[in-house]
């Protein structure tokens, strides 16, 4: 296949990211977002801002008519218990997702349309859908089922499914890129800590646990979701408060977090608040840590035995204090912060464990887009090379393979250092 650069598109509810990236090196050709999708001031829908970011696009000599495009990957929300790879879509693909709608009702709309405007501007081209869900559809059922009623949570379709999977993957592989490792031999504590957050439990590369649930407001507390509460406070709140569904609704996902704590959901601010003795920022930050703290506890004994613990995302990556908090005084469990390697400040993958400490603590940017990217140009050259086109082996050398236990002809060792 001589074509080798893929569309990554983030298809969001009032916003579209995009980005364009060469396969050959990994590196980034364009990238952008149309935003205010359907406000004053922005464009009407998102078949309008896929326009726009064809424009651009065009406008830079890198237009979607180009020959050298090989796919296009969209990030999808939700993929219930159907989608758990990266998927070619077709009509039927389309309708599948349609039907998880009820399940992400702000997300899989935005996705799906993004995916049909795409088709239509190249009919020709692979469009792969790669889910958010997909990484974690390896979790056990004893993790993956809620404790209530079987028929009524099949009935419709209640689980934990988890999201941010791309991110989950991406960074397991990426620490043990860092350590040296082969991700099958380690186990992985990943905290993705950024304006929505989770924490997954990564044994040999499989995802056995993660925090969020049927919806991504489960688990950690976020810049404005509750994460985990009794769902009694939900039938207090509708039977003492006659509060209706739509308002609890906004509570839980738009009014809580650090911002329903302290009226701020940037940890930024938070931080900057808490140097002045603002006991509001500082509540907000210790629930945030002890409910962080809590996960790293239960994920440890999730796993057994922990080999790593790995801090992704806005908060995660930058945010030296909740590092440091999250793991104070956790040398019984192995793991224990060097303070000088966590204060300085850094762009790539890097240590911040002490010398003592069991438990290697990294820090490691995630890259949803490129580990979409990954998943689409694979598909697509597995694709090609399925319809009997010339090449003889059709997975991409750069990308190790996600299946635990892929068929012989399939394996192909990790190129040691070929992504960053
Ligand atoms: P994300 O969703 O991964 O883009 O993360 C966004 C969040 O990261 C913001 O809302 C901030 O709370 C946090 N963040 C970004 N930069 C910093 C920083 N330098 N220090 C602390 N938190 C940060």
């Amino acid at each position: 296949m001589t074509a080798s650069r893929v569309l990554v598109l983030n298809s969001g509810s009032s916003s579209v990211k995009y980005q364009l990236l060469q396969m050959a090196d990994e590196s980034r050709l364009a990238s952008g977002v149309v935003e205010r999708i359907g406000e004053e001031g922005g464009v009407a829908d998102h078949t309008e801002a896929l326009r726009k970011v064809s424009a651009e696009l065009a406008g830079r000599g890198l237009g979607l008519d180009s020959p050298e495009l090989a796919a296009v990957g969209h990030r999808v929300v939700h993929g219930g218990t159907r989608f758990t790879e990266p998927t070619l879509v077709t009509d039927d693909v389309l309708a599948g997702i349609e039907q998880l709608v009820p399940l992400a009702p702000l997300h899989n709309p935005a996705n799906l349309t993004g995916i049909k405007v795409a088709r239509e501007l190249r009919p020709d081209l692979p469009q792969v859908a790669v889910f958010d869900t997909a990484f974690h559809a390896t979790i056990p059922e004893a993790a993956a089922r809620y404790a209530i009623d079987t028929a009524t949570a099949d009935r419709y379709g209640i689980r934990r499914y988890g999201f941010h999977g791309t991110s989950h993957a991406y960074v397991s592989r990426a620490t043990a890129d860092l350590l040296g490792e082969d991700p099958a031999d380690l186990n992985v504590i990943v905290l993705h800590l950024g304006n929505g957050a989770s924490a997954s439990a990564v044994r040999g590369g499989v995802c056995v646990d993660t925090s969020m649930g049927l919806t991504p407001l489960e688990g950690l507390v976020m810049g404005t979701r509750s994460g985990d509460i009794d769902p009694a406070v939900i039938i207090h709140l509708a039977r003492t408060g006659g509060l209706g569904t739509d308002e609890i609704d906004d509570l839980l996902n738009k009014r809580s977090g650090l911002l329903g704590l302290c009226g701020a959901n940037d940890m930024r601010e938070i931080g900057r608040r808490m140097a002045e003795d603002d006991p509001r920022a500082q509540l907000a930050f210790d629930v945030y840590v002890h409910r962080l703290r809590r996960y790293v506890g239960a994920f440890t004994a999730v796993l057994g035995r922990v080999d790593a613990l790995a801090f992704t995302a806005g908060v995660g990556e930058n945010s030296a204090a909740v590092r440091a908090a999250a793991l104070r005084d956790l040398d019984g469990l192995g793991m224990v912060v060097d303070p000088v390697r966590n204060a300085v400040r850094g762009s790539g993958a890097r240590l911040i464990s002490a010398a003592s400490s069991r438990v290697a603590i990294a820090v490691v940017p995630t890259d949803e887009e490129l580990e979409i990217a990954r998943d689409a140009y694979a598909l697509a050259r597995d694709t090609e090379a399925s319809a009997g086109h010339t090449r003889s082996s059709a997975r991409d050398p750069h990308r190790p393979t996600r299946d635990p236990h892929p068929p012989a002809s399939d394996q192909q060792a990790p190129t040691p250092g070929a992504h960053p």
